[in-house]
């Protein structure tokens, strides 16, 4: 289950299209349209552009558009930031080194 470029195990799937997933040991009921499901984990980084309002709290001008890109490992979770457009990425976390799916923008 690939959910904003994390993986989170499928616990139920309901007759109305949703499904239950377990996020930080919690059941969430979420839409089956809004995640993508997958039959096994990927072995990619996932790709993540978030677009976002900057906060004064952040050190920014106020209502300043800011995207957000970051890489998500396929074996640990953890996000990393990246520059440019790397074929391949090494987890400074758990020391993987994966390819970048470039294909799929989360
Ligand atoms: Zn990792």
């Amino acid at each position: 289950m690939l959910r904003r470029g994390a993986w989170y195990p499928i616990v139920d799937e309901t007759d109305d299209g949703k499904v239950v997933i377990e996020v930080r040991k919690k059941p969430v009921r979420v839409s089956r349209i809004d995640v993508a499901v997958r039959e096994s984990p990927p072995d990619r980084w996932s790709i993540v552009v978030r677009t976002g309002l900057l906060r004064p709290t952040l050190g920014g001008r106020e209502g300043e558009e800011v995207t957000t890109t970051y890489a998500v490992c396929p074996q640990c979770q953890e996000r990393q930031d990246f520059s440019g457009k790397p074929d391949a990425l090494k987890c400074l976390r758990c020391k993987a080194e994966s390819q970048v799916d470039w294909s799929e923008i989360c």
